[in-house]
């Protein structure tokens, strides 16, 4: 857990976070993605007229396969943290016409008995944000040969057997009898 300590900060008026989460692994997708080191986590926190603005940064890495070689990319993330906390009784009961929607989604509610406000959840949004659509070991990656799976990049030269076997005639019609 990530705790920001609600009296505290009542207190202080500003405090300042500094922590390493030791966590595993990133689920994503159903897919599952180590740390190859610990997520890093520098914030500050301030309180004003119950509003607690939350800004800081989040440094990891995950091991990502590559989309087309599947080898592993020691992917470096850099995530930001940028989250509001409204006291709960402040909802809004309607969305009002001028709120735009992107401070919606980053507006957040405690409530009067909360000891504390848990921001592991900014911190995974945080890295969640930053993994790339696809992950490359290299923009020119030549991934792998479709037809016998290895690795072009290791094998640049790489004629298929697999491949002038099924271009042959003869190879077609063994294929067409089966
Ligand atoms: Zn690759
Ligand atoms: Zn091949």
């Amino acid at each position: 857990m990530l705790k920001l300590k609600i009296d505290a900060l009542k207190h202080e008026k500003v405090l300042h976070v500094e922590e390493n989460l030791d966590w595993k692994e990133l689920e994503l997708n159903g897919e599952r993605y180590p740390y190859f080191k610990p997520v890093a986590v520098k914030l500050e926190a301030a309180f004003s007229r119950g509003r607690i603005n939350v800004d800081g940064i989040v440094s990891t890495g995950i091991i990502h396969p590559c989309d087309r070689c599947l080898e592993p990319v020691y992917l470096e993330i850099n995530g930001k943290i940028e989250a509001l906390y409204l006291p709960r009784e402040k909802k809004p009961k309607y969305v009002e016409k001028n709120v735009e929607l992107t401070d919606l989604e980053n507006t957040f509610y405690y409530t009067a008995s909360d000891e504390y406000i848990d921001l592991e959840e900014r911190v995974l949004e945080a890295i969640i944000i930053e993994v790339p659509i696809k992950v490359l070991c290299s923009e020119d990656c030549k991934g792998l040969c479709p037809y016998c799976g290895i690795n072009l990049n290791k094998h640049p030269d790489h004629v298929c057997p697999h491949l002038e076997k099924k271009e042959s005639p003869f190879a077609i019609l063994k294929e067409k009898f089966k």
